[in-house]
């Protein structure tokens, strides 16, 4: 799995950090970054509740093909 944060749809809240700071860090500018590549398997389900609960709609997922 793959995530993307759109930098001009985040709005900064910092909802996805809280959930998941091994995934996401708010940069100094205002809005959330992404650390990884590829989000490691234990951490989807968080970055999914990340993308569910982020109140701008910023977060992105990219599912791999193969099932896991
Ligand atoms: S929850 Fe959404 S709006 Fe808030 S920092 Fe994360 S990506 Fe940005």
């Amino acid at each position: 799995m793959k995530v993307h944060v759109d930098t001009d749809l985040c709005a900064g809240f910092g909802i996805c950090v809280g959930i998941c700071p091994e995934v996401f860090e708010l940069h100094d500018d205002g809005y959330a970054t992404v650390l990884v590549g590829e989000v490691p398997s234990e951490l989807e389900d968080l970055v999914r509740r990340a993308a569910n609960q982020c109140p701008a709609q910023a977060i992105s997922i990219t599912e791999d093909s193969s099932p896991q």
